[in-house]
């Protein structure tokens, strides 16, 4: 990928430690901040030059910086427990959101009772009652995300709205191949919001006009590094050393623990702690790799434009049946526009298209055909990120949790988005996650290794 190449400024390679710690991103960060406190001596390894993981940034020639998704943080955040000092970097806003629909109108996300429900006429309405009653009485069976859709909102709102299309886009695959378990996880708010008796209390009741408890905020201007940059400091002063740009090679047991071999130098620990996809740590420690996991290739297309957008929100997700790309963002709603220029991400998540010339084609036809961002479209820049997002296929979650076993039957901790193929929506999620996984998990709990090794190897 063709990201920001920022060079740590603060690098050491000291060769033994209590705990290496591989990947740098959230994960990472929280990790290596909870075994510095518990006074493990600890190294951060990455491959990837610059820390902070999958949130990237690009920075365009005339010095506008996009990233390739990640826009939304809050003051309230389990992460700033660990790094209150980034808090300050943060940039407050008050983000709006909305949705294209198939009837090619911006309206409320994630559903609208007047342009979904009460737009589609008499007959139409009596469809969506018909279908709701029809699965709430008769497809009370839920296998897959398409099943627990239904059953809330009914086979013919799920097509009318285009949230069965946005959940193939968003997924990477049809709903019907879904996990139920991960459908419940991340659509809860189809059962809390678009169960009829809601909708109907939406209709008859004005909403609360009571905003988030928490406070909205995005990165800093200028990119990621400004608010990593004084996390990474601070680890640094509390003893954790740095290594990116790491070239990672292997990773060999020993006697007394490990031993990383990188492009950059030879370091070894009692305990190694993983944050990276778990395919990538299967083959750095040489284990056979025997549960593919698939993972969602996101390209970001980075605009710059002006005349007219046809939409006031910042965000606008895309629930029309057709157009590949998934999501776009206006940074510059955030940041400010420069000589009426306004600039913007959009997400493609690749499969119907593949390159970048195809999903910019893509994204201006579709957009000329809705009726937005009549004027002057610039394609400014792109990045390509793969294993952006586990893909939650039936089955995968059991195949995650086999292979995490044994990894850790080889000695490996592996948690975090891409170390426990696990949906984690925030840094908020993430740091919850890795704080309960280590407090958990400690070297001194973990069974003895050689069974493990045998069962796992055999198995
Ligand atoms: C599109 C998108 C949107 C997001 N939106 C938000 C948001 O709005 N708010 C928010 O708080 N968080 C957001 N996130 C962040 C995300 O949800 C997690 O909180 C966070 O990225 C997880 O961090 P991690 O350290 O577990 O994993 P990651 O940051 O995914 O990766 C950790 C490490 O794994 C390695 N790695 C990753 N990919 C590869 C690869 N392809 N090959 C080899 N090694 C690799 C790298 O060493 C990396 O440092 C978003 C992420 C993405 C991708």
């Amino acid at each position: 990928m063709d990201g920001t190449d920022r060079q740590p400024a603060f690098s050491s390679t000291p060769q033994r430690f209590d705990a290496i710690v591989v990947g740098a991103g959230i994960s990472g960060l929280v990790a290596a901040s909870m075994l510095a406190a518990k006074g493990e001596k600890t190294l951060v390894v990455d491959d990837y030059a610059q820390v902070g993981g999958n949130h990237l940034d690009w920075t365009s020639p005339e010095g506008y910086t996009f990233d390739v998704g990640s826009l939304i943080f809050q003051d309230d955040s389990p992460l700033l427990r660990h790094f209150p000092e980034i808090l300050d970097h943060y940039v407050p806003i008050d983000p709006s959101w909305g949705r294209l629909n198939p009837q090619k109108k911006i309206t409320t996300y994630p559903i609208s009772v007047r342009d979904d429900i009460l737009a589609a006429g008499p007959l139409g309405l009596l469809r969506i009652g018909a279908s709701v009653l029809y699965a709430r009485l008769f497809r009370r069976r839920m296998d897959n995300a398409r099943d627990f859709a239904r059953y809330w909102i009914g086979a013919h709102l799920l097509w009318r709205s285009g949230l069965e299309t946005y959940m193939c886009r968003f997924y990477g695959i049809v709903p019907e191949a879904i996990d139920i378990d991960l459908a419940r996880k991340r659509m809860l708010w189809i059962s809390e919001h678009a169960s009829i008796g809601n909708l109907l209390k939406k209709l008859f009741k004005p909403a609360s006009v009571a905003g988030p408890a928490n406070r909205q905020m995005a990165r800093p201007k200028e990119g990621f590094a400004k608010l990593y940059d004084v996390a990474v400091r601070r680890l640094v002063n509390d003893g954790v050393a740095f290594q990116l740009s790491a070239g990672l090679r292997r990773i060999e047991k020993t006697a007394s623990g490990f031993h990383v071999i990188t492009d950059s130098g030879e370091f070894s620990a009692k305990r190694i702690v993983s944050t990276v996809p778990i395919p990538a740590m299967e083959r750095l420690c040489q284990l056979p790799s025997q549960s593919p996991l698939e993972t969602i290739t996101l390209i970001s297309l980075y605009f710059s434009f002006r005349g007219d957008r046809g939409f006031p929100q910042s965000i606008i997700y895309n629930f029309s049946h057709d157009g590949a790309w998934k999501r776009l963002t206006v940074y510059s709603d955030f940041y400010g526009a420069i000589n009426e220029r306004e600039y913007f991400a959009v997400e493609v998540i690749a499969g119907q298209v593949n390159t970048v010339e195809e999903a910019e084609d893509d994204f201006r036809r579709h957009v000329e055909r809705n009726g937005l961002f009549k004027g002057a479209l610039n394609l400014e820049g792109s990045q390509i990120l793969e294993n952006a997002y586990p893909i939650y296929s039936k089955g995968a979650a059991q195949r995650a949790d086999e292979a995490i076993k044994r990894l850790r039957a080889f000695g490996i901790e592996s948690m975090g988005r891409q170390g426990a193929f696990n949906y984690q929506p925030t840094a908020r999620v993430s740091t919850i996650d890795v704080e309960m996984a280590l407090a958990d998990l400690s070297v001194q709990d973990a069974p003895p290794l050689k069974s493990e090794m045998t069962a796992a190897l055999s198995g």
